[in-house]
């Protein structure tokens, strides 16, 4: 038996997604700016993804720039914006708990003479638009926080967060790489001046992205070359990968409600067992404003990356927050955000559903998870202060 529980790393792409993509890279294989047919045949294809992303996000196709993922529409984002602007004091607010594509991006803003400030979060996970409101400088050009966090999954308060920017008359980048297919999602009701979004979390293959960029929003492009994408993202097409996002997009946006509320039963039903079964054991961030798919758990004295080994070797796929730098596991930075202490964070898993998780899938992992967590925590020189914990 197997079970997939990682699909906030990434997703398999649909059926229906390969089936439209799978033309473009076999006999229509023009490029999309080309005047011909095989050309003009790559640009429909182009086109009618650009309306698809444009129907789920509420906005106007014109506005959609296709991307090689959410890395680089978070890039594009942030320097985009920043460095389109000619004010010579520029501040820049963000939240501690961004994925690194926006947070490393803000550190290389700052290497380069901008000023950024990294709002804190609580232990639940949220940012306090109220903490945003009061970062403000007169100096302030742009707000980035993200729709929904990736390793938590908590919901951050983006249409508050977009008033505020709003009438502060400042720029509102929001990331909603793991908000896309997860939550209904409309550029207007958030306020977003910029959004990303990726299509490997939504289904559709990896190395395919889009930034929403609003009508008049200053934006100067990160690469140079052809006139591609109205000047803002030079490069020829990847029509195969733009055809896919544009699929996933629309299967995102028919099947968001229902697919959440299947998912949430089953998360629910993991989570709520495990909390059961296993003694000393949290929900990172709190089972709050969360989404449906996602579970993060702290097994204190049971070594996260140890445990992630353990449960792969028995066909479960999940993962740590963790990243390793340089040979040594860093505690994730979310975590150490929302309060917990280095050997938490590093004895926490995330657990994220999606399209194709079965009942099956999570009464298995139910069944194993103690187990594996037992045996680990055996072994940990925690282990005596977790039985005393008990
Ligand atoms: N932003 C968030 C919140 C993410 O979760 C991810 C991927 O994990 C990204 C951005 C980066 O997207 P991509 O993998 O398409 O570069």
């Amino acid at each position: 038996m197997r079970a997939y529980l990682d699909y906030n790393s990434t997703t398999p792409v649909d059926p229906e997604v390969l089936a439209a993509m799978l033309p473009f890279l076999a006999e229509n294989f023009g490029n999309a700016s080309s005047i011909h047919s095989p050309g003009q045949a790559a640009r429909g294809a182009v086109d009618r993804a650009r309306e698809s992303v444009a129907a789920l996000l509420g906005a106007k196709a014109g506005e959609i720039v296709f991307t090689s993922g959410g890395t680089e529409a978070d890039n594009l984002a942030l320097f985009g914006l920043v460095f389109a602007l000619k004010t010579a004091q520029k501040h820049v607010i963000t939240t501690a708990i961004e994925h690194h594509a926006v947070l490393n991006s803000c550190q290389e803003l700052e290497r380069q003479g901008i000023d950024v400030t990294f709002v804190p979060v609580g232990r639940d996970g949220i940012a306090d638009p109220e903490d945003i409101r009061r970062a403000l400088r007169p100096e302030t050009v742009l707000i980035s926080v993200m729709y929904a966090n990736n390793e938590l999954g908590t919901i951050q308060p983006v249409e508050e967060i977009g008033r505020i920017a709003a009438e502060a008359d400042v720029y509102f980048h929001c990331d909603a790489v793991q908000a896309a297919g997860k939550l209904p999602l409309d550029v207007n009701r958030v306020g977003a001046d910029l959004l990303s979004i990726s299509a490997h979390k939504i289904y559709g293959p990896k190395g395919a992205g889009a930034l929403y960029v609003r009508a008049g929003t200053p934006l100067a492009p990160q690469f140079h070359g052809g006139h591609h994408e109205r000047d803002r993202r030079p490069g020829t097409e990847n029509v195969p990968g733009i055809a896919g996002l544009g699929k996933a997009a629309e299967l995102a946006r028919v099947n968001v409600a229902s697919e959440a509320k299947r998912v949430a039963e089953l998360r629910d039903r993991l989570e709520e067992s495990l909390l059961a079964a296993i003694p000393s054991i949290r929900v990172n961030g709190g089972a709050g404003h969360r989404v449906a798919n996602t579970s993060n758990l702290a097994f204190s004295g049971a070594g996260g990356e140890a445990l992630v080994i353990a449960l792969d070797l028995q066909g479960i796929a999940c993962s740590t927050g963790a990243a390793c730098s340089s040979g040594a596991i860093e505690p994730s930075h979310v975590l150490l955000a929302i309060g917990l202490s280095a050997d938490d964070a590093r004895s926490s898993l995330r657990f994220s559903l999606g399209r194709h998780t079965t009942p099956e899938e999570i009464d298995y992992a139910r069944s194993v998870i103690p187990a594996a967590v037992e045996r680990l925590r055996s072994l940990s020189p925690h282990a005596v202060s977790t039985v005393a914990a008990r």
